[in-house]
């Protein structure tokens, strides 16, 4: 072991389980990539007054989570706590939303850092793969997501996963109802950390795991009952879409979200072999981030999923992925000579799109087929000097260990032939 380890809350991906990892990257990304969302990527870290105002000032993420420093020449910078943010920053910089082709739909995969007490499935790096659709409004974009996450956890296989629906309703509604729940709450008998949320975010408080807290909550206003007609009708219609999408779903009326700038749809996927970290996704729609963060009225939607406990959730309902081989074939050189000619078919081998690997180390015939059995190569090359005399290598077999000769001038197309 070296000196160092990786620092608190993090961990490494490592082969073979780190290929699970990119496997469950790609298998979100790829309903996204076929619904027309365009790849996004975007700085690690970001102004930290992005974050402050867009994730919202009394929000955990920003309050306690946030990896903030300034830097030599005095500019205040965090690490970025979550996508959606930066995402649209960028969209606005790049003035995507004025090339009259809303809405803009994008697509990212990366990491993301929160100063969080690290637990299983919480980390303080992990990595999470999001969608966003800016500028429209529109029940059938929001719906649109939520089937396409659904999509992506059925194609690897999961089953035991539940999507939590909500609506927060919009700045006409939401402001009365936070009245009505504010003078419902300053009622209550609760610390002072919690009284004190109850003036600044008091949505949040019906979201509090103790139950000490949600027993006093039984009779507390709902939003549900405040909603203003549009947001009502809106609401009825992504729930719609998803039911004739054969999507099912849970209305969950205490749905909050740890983010300020979630307005009407909220949803969350969980997934309940996870234990208490059981969110593996969620999101919502922001129609006023884009002013937050100084941009036009752009209402949105997105959604981020939540890749290391993706993977947990595999793990938890035994899910082994199927996973391309990463090695075909395998070549051991016998000698000097050998070793010359087989470096050189693994070179057009390769050239010609077959994953194909070498013993280096000079290591002997038993040690380099040990090698060969480790890689997960289907075929073994092998020539030693009367191999070569004769022109020609002998291709094993990997599963039925059988061996056979083929002329070294013609091997690239015979290994590609048996392959096929
Ligand atoms: P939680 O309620 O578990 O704190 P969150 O509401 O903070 O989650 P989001 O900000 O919505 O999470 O992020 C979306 C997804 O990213 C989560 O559902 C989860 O899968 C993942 N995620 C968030 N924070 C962490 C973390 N610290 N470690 C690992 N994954 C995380
Ligand atoms: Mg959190």
């Amino acid at each position: 072991m070296s000196t160092f380890q990786a620092p608190k809350g993090t961990y490494d991906l490592i082969p073979p389980k780190s290929g699970v990892t990119l496997a469950v990257r790609e298998a979100i990304a790829a309903p996204l990539k076929n619904s027309g969302y365009g790849y996004i990527e975007t700085p690690g870290f970001e102004n930290v007054e992005l974050f402050s105002r867009g994730v919202g000032e009394s929000t955990d993420i920003v309050s306690k989570e946030m990896y903030a420093f300034e830097t030599k020449g005095g500019t205040k910078l965090a690490l970025r706590p979550e996508g959606t943010a930066s995402v649209l920053r960028a969209a606005l910089q790049a003035n995507l939303h004025k090339l009259g082709n809303l809405p803009v739909k994008l697509w990212y995969s990366g990491s993301y850092y929160r100063y969080e007490r690290p637990q299983a499935g919480r980390y303080r790096h992990f990595s999470q793969v999001g969608a966003e659709a800016i500028g429209a409004e529109d029940p059938a974009l929001d719906a649109e997501l939520i089937i396409l996450a659904d999509q992506a956890y059925r194609s690897l296989g999961l089953r035991q996963f539940r999507i939590l629906l909500n609506s927060l309703g919009d700045k006409e509604c939401r402001p009365v109802y936070r009245d009505a729940l504010q003078g419902f709450l300053r009622a209550l008998e609760l610390d002072e950390d919690t009284r004190r949320r109850i003036e600044i975010n008091p949505l949040r408080i019906l979201d509090d795991k103790r139950d000490a807290v949600q027993k006093q909550l039984a009779g507390a206003p709902m939003l549900r009952d405040y909603l203003c007609d549009a947001c009502k009708a809106y609401h009825e219609e992504v729930r719609e879409l998803l039911t004739a999408a054969g999507v099912t779903y849970e209305d969950d009326e205490k749905l909050v979200r740890g983010l300020d700038y979630y307005t009407r749809t909220t949803f969350e996927f969980v997934h309940d072999g996870l234990g208490s970290q059981s969110a593996v996704g969620g999101g919502g729609r922001y129609d006023g981030l884009s002013e937050m963060i100084g941009g036009p009225a752009l209402p949105s939607v997105g959604w981020a999923l939540g890749v290391d406990r993706t993977v947990l959730a595999l793990e938890a309902e035994g899910i082994e992925l199927e996973l391309p081989a990463t090695t075909s074939v395998f070549a051991v050189p016998l000698g000097e000579e050998a070793r010359r000619v087989l470096f050189a078919l693994v070179t057009e081998l390769r050239r010609a799109g077959v994953a194909a690997d070498f013993s280096y180390g000079g290591k002997g015939l038993k040690g380099a087929m040990k090698s060969a059995n480790r890689s997960g190569a289907r075929y073994t090359l092998v020539a030693g000097e009367r191999d070569l005399a004769e022109g020609v290598v002998q291709l094993k077999d990997m599963e039925s260990g059988e061996q056979t000769p083929v002329a070294l001038v013609d091997a690239v197309n015979a290994i590609r032939e048996r392959l096929a």
